[in-house]
């Protein structure tokens, strides 16, 4: 029954995503280097069964510290990590790399360049007979791709081609979680699509719980079932790809995963007041508070007329759409597309029109640096 309390065994796993079993937990971790401040503090996440987790966040933010306490790499100063039902990691308890049984990819294939692609596949399976080792290479081989490579060397591959074979490998050891760390930026654009997609449907084939880390949005985006975003070491909002998108909670996450203008208003009766027009007020502000209005590029939509309020400033032709920059009558910018036809000379005066499902608001302070702040311009 859809009433059955989470954790009672006798449901099955596969009725809802809010079932399945924890495969990783993160509780309140910390880590810190030798050197100065936490690298990461307070990360609480979890993985599921059969999910794919990403870790999206600028460089320095501690994705990859986070993959290396999750790994064993790293010791944690506070908080704990649990895989499957073990106790990993603690500040007094330690379960060593090897023990973890957790599989790695990383940005730098670190393939063995002496060894051929059926070797370094199997490199790990000296427990299984030789013809049990050729069978699950030739499986692998064929699930990322690669059958008809074994005999090449590392050097004789293309990047995308070595990723392909870093992760058979991974996959070899028949880990309990996959841990994927930006291993795809080394690839040109197109390849990078590829892998993508074929490693998600790859990770969705053998019901693999993975964790991905990418400073890409898009990535994570077109990856994650979930999406952890870190700032500054910790986590801002653990969502689906979707809420990130249209419901972060904080300015900081909300540009990091796209464009996203921030457009003042003074909440009053019910509304917020902009000079874009009035919107309503979502979480319930009190009247008088300054906010602003989260605008996204496709929400807004310009018509040309003289009695228009913006002003196109600049166009971007991105084959599939344009991409204008328009200036409100307050000098602010605000962003719109529309669609690859829709051509209009720069300095045009047009109508702005905010047409958007739903409104995103945050206070107005979070927004905008202090008075004491240097960095205005
Ligand atoms: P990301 O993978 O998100 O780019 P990292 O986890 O590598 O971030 O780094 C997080 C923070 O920890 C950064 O401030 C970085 O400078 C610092 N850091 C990373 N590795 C080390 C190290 N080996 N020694 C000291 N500081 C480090
Ligand atoms: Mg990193």
């Amino acid at each position: 029954k859809s009433t059955a309390r989470r954790g009672d065994s006798s449901t099955t796993q596969d009725q809802a995503s809010s079932r399945r079993t924890p495969i990783l937990e993160l509780r309140a971790v910390s880590c810190a280097y030798e050197t100065g401040r936490p690298a990461i503090v307070d990360i609480s996440l979890c993985a599921l069964e059969g999910e794919i987790l990403c870790l999206l966040g600028p460089s320095g933010c501690g994705k990859t510290t986070t993959l290396r306490a999750i790994a064993g790499f790293e010791p944690v100063i506070n908080g704990e990590i649990v895989l499957g039902d073990r106790l990993v990691s603690s500040p007094t308890a330690f379960v060593p790399t090897e023990e973890r049984h957790i599989g790695m990819v990383f940005q730098e294939y670190a393939l063995f360049p002496h060894l051929r692609v059926m070797e370094n596949i199997t490199f790990g399976l000296n427990h299984l007979t030789r013809e049990a080792q050729r069978a699950e290479a030739d499986r692998l081989l064929q699930l990322t791709g690669l059958t008809g490579l074994d005999r090449r060397y590392p050097h004789e591959l293309s990047g995308g081609q070595q990723q392909r074979v870093a992760l058979a490998r991974a996959l070899a050891q028949k880990p309990v979680l996959l841990l994927l760390d930006e291993p795809f930026s080394n690839l040109d654009p197109d390849m990078r699509g590829k892998m993508r997609e074929d490693l998600r449907r790859l990770l969705r084939e053998t019901h693999m719980t993975a964790v991905l880390v990418t400073h890409d949005h898009e990535e994570a985006f077109a990856m994650a079932d979930r999406i952890a975003v870190l700032n500054q070491g910790r986590v801002e909002q653990v969502d689906t790809p979707e809420a990130i998108y249209h419901t972060p909670s904080s300015p900081f996450v909300a540009d990091f995963v796209g464009q996203a203008d921030f457009i003042p208003g003074t909440v009053q009766n019910g509304t917020v007041l902009t000079e874009l027009g009035t919107f309503p007020n979502e979480g319930d502000y009190p009247v008088g508070m300054q906010v602003v209005v989260l605008i996204r590029p496709d929400d807004v939509h310009i018509m040309p007329s003289k009695e228009g309020l913006g002003r196109i400033v600049s166009r971007q032709f991105r084959g599939s759409e344009n991409y204008y920059r328009i200036q409100l009558p307050s000098g602010r910018p605000v962003h719109s597309t529309e669609s690859s036809t829709s051509i209009y000379p720069i300095g045009t005066t047009v109508q702005v029109r905010v047409l958007a499902s739903h409104t995103v608001l945050f206070e107005k302070r979070l927004v905008q640096p202090p008075p004491t702040g240097t960095n205005e311009p």
